[in-house]
């Protein structure tokens, strides 16, 4: 698969665009007044894996603890860049509050919301002339729930004089566009290099997604921001990401993603980063953890061993990776399969690096344990689950360990 060729943005010591691996983007949820609660979401999302964490800057309150948010993270050992999310006071905020504007790596600047009319460009300059005074870049972010009502009420009017008018969608999808290119432009007039800037434009429908970064891929080279907006709680919401990005992603466009969940009330912010993750490693665009295949389940399977043994094995898996990731590289390649039945659960776990077919009903109660297509062992009784857990770590332990150059005396 050709990636799209893009321009290279630098973000603390994130690279993104120009052949950069996908980097996988969040945004937390705390009031960011909240120097704890917010440092701690982001602690969680950049152990979740997340490369690079927004945050609101909303009111002064909120700009006024985003230095010491860094510092709280720097003293913790946690690097991760923080860009800040910004509407309409932006250019006062960053203006007023210099330690935040500092501290932040990337300033995310929606141009439907920094100003109205002669007030407009004015705000928007002063934003730019942060990002250039402090050495940032930006991502110039259009949503189309607030996309500039001017530059769309203008572009209704042209159309409208059309001979032959275009239907009111494809007018709003090229006014989304324009918003994001024109204001990219403006920036670049004012002094921001173009490897300063990215671009996004974001949508709600899979649709209108896909026809608009089609169509911006082809217009500019800026590093994209891709993300489905407003795409909803649970499985619809994660099924429509994934429809959206899958789509645009096979076809080389997108440098970064973000996958906007409606989290439930008390529900796991990081779940987000999981499934971002979880899309690019999927398509085989990045690895991040050990994938484990596990078949279904059928008639065949009536107790909830197997069930239970694959959702233990993924989320120790999971549990493991911010200290494999140190000790272990390649281990996010790994392949593990957890089968329910002799029917694939032999072929299966061959194929996988390492994998065990659970015993289905009416099979004899044990469990065939395969390594590298060899079958080494066969588990029974009731420590199944722990023993197989013990023989991956060994298996981890032994084929991925850190090989230390020593140096010939
Ligand atoms: S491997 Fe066995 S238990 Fe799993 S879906 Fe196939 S037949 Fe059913």
């Amino acid at each position: 698969m050709s990636r799209r060729v893009s321009r290279q943005v630098v973000i603390g010591d994130v690279v993104m665009g120009g052949g950069a691996p996908i980097v996988v983007q969040s945004m937390t949820n705390t009031d960011t007044a909240d120097v704890r609660a917010t440092a701690r979401q982001v602690e969680a999302l950049a152990r979740a894996g997340s490369e690079l964490v927004r945050i609101t800057v909303n009111t002064p309150e909120a700009a006024a603890q985003v230095a010491r948010i860094r510092e709280q993270l720097d003293a913790g050992g946690c690097a991760v860049p923080l860009v800040g999310d910004f509407h309409y006071n932006g250019h006062k905020l960053l203006t007023q509050y210099p330690d935040c504007a500092r501290a932040l790596a990337k300033y995310r600047i929606n141009p439907g919301n920094v100003g109205k009319g002669a007030k407009r460009d004015e705000q928007f300059a002063m934003m730019i002339d942060c990002a250039l005074r402090y050495g940032k870049p930006v991502r110039i972010g259009v949503n189309w729930g607030s996309l500039d009502p001017e530059l769309l009420a203008r572009m209704m009017d042209e159309n409208a004089r059309r001979s032959q008018p275009l239907e009111a969608e494809e007018v709003m999808r090229e006014a989304v566009i324009r918003s994001a290119l024109e204001s990219a432009r403006q920036a670049e007039e004012w002094g921001l290099a173009a490897g300063r800037i990215v671009i996004s434009c974001k949508m709600s429908q899979v649709q209108d997604l896909i026809a608009v970064y089609r169509s911006l891929a082809q217009r500019c080279d800026y590093a994209l921001h891709l993300g489905l907006t407003e795409a909803g709680m649970g499985s619809k919401g994660i099924v429509a990401s994934t429809a959206a990005l899958a789509v645009l992603l096979q076809e080389g466009i997108g440098d970064t993603i973000r996958v906007s969940l409606t989290p439930d009330p008390g529900g796991d912010r990081t779940k987000e980063v999981q499934v971002a993750q979880e899309i690019l490693q999927t398509m085989g665009l990045r690895a991040f953890t050990p994938m484990v295949s596990a078949c279904p389940g059928c008639g065949r399977t009536t107790s909830t061993v197997f069930q239970d043994l694959a959702k233990k094995i993924e989320t120790y898996l999971r549990e493991q990776m911010p200290v494999w990731r140190e000790h272990y590289p390649g281990v996010e390649n790994m392949r593990v399969a957890v089968m329910g039945c002799v029917v694939n659960g032999p072929g299966e776990s061959k194929h996988a690096d390492i994998g065990i077919s659970l015993p289905g009903t009416g099979e004899v109660p044990v469990a065939p344990v395969y390594v590298e297509g060899q079958k080494t062992v066969t588990l029974k009784g009731e420590r199944i689950a722990e023993e197989f857990q013990a023989i991956v770590e060994d298996y981890v332990k032994s084929k991925y360990r850190k090989t230390v150059a020593i140096k010939a005396l």
